[in-house]
């Protein structure tokens, strides 16, 4: 007899002789279909006591649930069905008490008013101990005001579990899901955090933008001995960090952590253990793997694979410390131990990183044993920024590397790898079985995390999923069309000339497209605003300034006003713009404050008779790293009589939590661009804080210089190979470092007359 049967069995006696438990008698199921019903059922709940919400949609609904279960009999608050009980509007969910269980609810169309949506506390001193969150969703709650913090789920208190939940879509400041260490209430708590789906999370553009987060400096001498096992990371990009550690001896295991943009760090905290976690970046910018800091951590049996990130982002860093640190500062790395972890394809290895005037604590008392390394380049992938006679390198085994720097405890072997039955890469050489990540890793599949019946987003893809749809230059044909769109589709436009009498506000990805003989003009003070969700591409239309008002700072396209919580694309393709005139700053493109494009691509395109910017990109200007867009790509286009810059793109202040703004121009011709007596910068192309730019294979004639300015972090500014005609060379200013500046400008032509 198993003992579920035995306990099955005994129940069933006690049933028969009526002599169950009071408790066990009294256990009610209580079906409540408002929130007034759901007051009354809260009120007095008893062991076993479950509370069904019944399905629908339960809008402005803040609950509060608290209660005392036991060990064998908790008090559930659950979904009439699974998925079908939906919470929107202003709302979230405190639970505080003892053996408390929450499922099955759906959190989406709303957001929390106060800090989090789901909160294992009441109060400062009403905590949630012994329970559990699971199969539960908050999807795309967020508060409106891109940068108001709030978080998704904190977790207070002690011996907690949150399980098989589905938290995606964050896209306010704040970190997703917090684990708070307050008060000793909350410390040593032995939470567990396991199967989740931690769906994606957009670039932030700011710090802030944290997935998972335990701790904070403030508390991180303490111990949390939170376990963080079998998660799903799908493209939590954030910000530099997807997991934060900020506590002692948690446990990290078993996580995938699939393209997302940043890694796991041990921030503050000693003697936590990574463990059996699986990276994959798929080649896909600035993903990262673990950066250790501080005292005893153990990094074991990780397998890592395809990672691009460098830096404080690589795919394994050690970092330098300060000697005596401050709490909130970088604490030595003392007794590291890594091994056996198997560093497959990754594009960097960075040790004593972050070394520099006040970082000088290199890593001591480590180990770095039985891991392997393999880079198809044959390229060495180490950065060795300071001293690391600290760490003691032995028995690692590195595929043929012309050079490495690091000789002593590393075989350099000729590796032949082969896909083993869970899809990761391994030597074929069994020789090599002691050496990597053991081949009985588990790789967690997604299917396995988050609520079973809720379905995970596909990887987004906006412009041309949809329809075709043809439109006539006919007056009002193009507002129609517009707001008769469903995502993804591609208007296109008969050859004529059309005259657009309305704003036209992009709320969702679409495609207006022409064969160059669609010429358009505007009578508003923008042709274009894209709001929550929109997305824009143009391909081969002419579009002119002529028709609009007399007003300054007109624009063709500009972002909503409004904070926006959504990120955005732009691109242009093989389209003519002329006539920017009416009045002065008429730019192009205009980006308001709280907005972020994702991107904003342009090419086979020309500019002409512009009175303002072609993309103004500065109005994030209170220096909190903060700023309006991530990639920046101009390619192929040609930029004539342009009084403001080809760009302004503004990141200010010393925070290092961003991967970008990233800047590329390329195979461009910049005539007379930036010499308007009111381009306040004096540049054609003005980058403050700018962490990667390229300016390449371009031609300036007769315009103003470039100017650049480097704020933080290790920016990275090529300048090569363009014709300087009549233009001052390239001003590049370091802000603060006192070092020379770090850009590259080479192989660039300089003469005196235009062209
Ligand atoms: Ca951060």
């Amino acid at each position: 007899m198993t003992s579920r049967h035995f306990v099955g069995s005994i129940f069933a006696l006690l049933l028969a002789f009526n002599v169950l438990p009071i408790s066990v008698m009294a256990a009610e199921q209580i079906l409540v279909k408002n929130q007034n019903e759901f007051q009354k059922a809260v009120s007095g709940l008893k062991p076993g006591d479950t509370v069904v919400l019944a399905n629908g949609v339960w809008n402005n609904f803040e609950i509060n649930f608290s209660g005392k279960g036991t060990a064998e009999q908790p008090i559930t608050l659950t979904a009439e069905t699974k998925g079908k009980v939906i919470i929107s509007g202003q709302s979230n969910l405190h639970i505080a008490g003892e053996y408390l269980v929450v499922s099955g609810l759906v959190f989406k169309n709303g957001y929390s008013t106060t800090d989090s949506v789901i909160s294992f506390r009441k109060s400062e001193i009403e905590l949630a101990n012994h329970s559990r969150v699971t199969e539960t969703v908050v999807d795309n709650f967020n508060n409106p005001e891109r940068v108001e913090v709030d978080y998704y789920v904190a977790m207070y208190g002690k011996h907690n579990r949150f399980d098989h939940n589905h938290l995606a879509g964050k896209r306010n400041k704040g970190v997703t899901m917090a684990v708070i260490l307050d008060s000793q209430a909350s410390q040593e708590n032995h939470h567990r955090i396991d199967h989740n789906y931690f769906g994606p999370r957009p670039v932030l553009g700011s710090n802030g933008g944290e997935t998972l987060r335990i701790g904070t400096s403030a508390y991180s001498l303490t111990n949390s001995f939170t376990l963080v096992e079998n998660n799903y990371f799908d493209r939590c990009d954030g910000e530099v960090e997807i997991v934060s550690v900020k506590s002692g001896r948690n446990h990290v295991r078993g996580n995938l952590f699939f393209e997302s943009q940043g890694g796991l760090a041990l921030r503050h905290g000693n003697d936590n253990l990574v463990e059996a976690n699986v990276f994959l970046g798929n080649g896909v910018a600035h993903t990262g793997g673990i950066r250790v800091i501080n005292k005893g951590q153990i990094i074991r049996n990780n397998y890592l694979e395809s990672l691009t990130g460098t830096r404080f982002g690589a795919g394994l860093v050690v970092m330098n410390g300060v000697p005596d640190s401050p709490i909130n500062k970088y604490h030595q790395v003392d007794g590291a131990l890594i091994e056996n972890n198997s560093l497959v394809n990754i594009d960097h290895i960075q040790l004593a990183e972050g070394s520099d005037a006040s970082r000088t604590a290199a890593p001591i008392n480590s180990e770095f044993r039985n891991n392997l390394i393999f880079n198809e380049s044959g390229r060495d992938i180490f950065t060795l920024k300071d001293d690391v006679s600290g760490i003691k390198f032995s028995n690692n085994v590195l595929n043929e590397v012309q050079n490495p720097q690091i000789t002593e405890g590393f075989a350099s072997r000729d590796v032949v790898m082969t896909r083993g039955a869970n899809g990761l890469l391994y030597p074929e050489s069994r020789e090599l079985s002691g050496v990597g990540a053991s081949r009985d890793l588990v790789v967690l599949e997604k299917s396995q995390t988050g609520a079973p019946w809720y379905p995970k987003p596909d990887p987004s893809i906006r412009f041309g999923i949809g329809n075709t749809v043809d439109v006539t230059p006919e007056p009002g044909a193009l507002e129609n069309a517009i707001k008769q769109a469903q995502t993804g589709d591609v208007i296109r436009l008969a050859p004529g000339d059309y005259v657009v009498s309305k704003i036209l506000h992009i709320d969702k990805p679409l495609t207006l497209s022409g064969d160059g003989e669609a010429r358009i003009e505007y009578e508003r003070t923008t042709l274009f605003e894209i709001a929550d969700g929109g997305s824009l591409q143009l391909r081969g239309l002419s579009i002119s300034g002529k028709s609009t008002p007399d007003n300054v700072g007109n624009s063709v396209i500009r972002s909503s006003r409004y904070s926006m919580l959504v990120n955005y694309q732009i691109s242009i393709e093989n389209c003519e713009i002329t006539d920017l005139t009416v009045n002065r700053a008429f730019n192009f493109f205009y980006a308001s404050k709280q907005t972020m494009a994702d991107s904003i691509d342009i090419s086979g395109s020309r500019f002409s008779n512009i009175s303002g910017a072609i993309l103004k990109l500065d109005n994030e200007n209170d220096d909190e790293g903060i700023y309006n867009a991530d990639y920046v790509r101009i390619k192929d286009s040609s930029f004539t009589d342009v009084q403001g810059a080809l760009v302004d793109l503004y990141r200010g202040g010393t925070d290092e939590s961003t991967f970008g703004p990233h800047f590329s121009l390329t195979g461009s011709q910049v005539r007379n661009v930036g010499t308007g007596s009111r381009n306040k910068s004096g540049a054609s192309v003005y980058l403050h804080g700018v962490q990667v730019a390229t300016i390449e294979n371009n031609l300036f004639s007769g315009s103003a210089p470039i100017k650049v300015y480097h704020t933080v972090g290790d920016p990275v500014t090529r300048i090569v190979k363009n014709t300087f005609a009549a233009t001052p060379v390239p001003e590049v200013t370091e802000l603060n470092s006192q070092q020379e500046n770090t850009a590259l400008i080479a192989d660039n032509t300089v003469e005196e007359t235009p062209k």
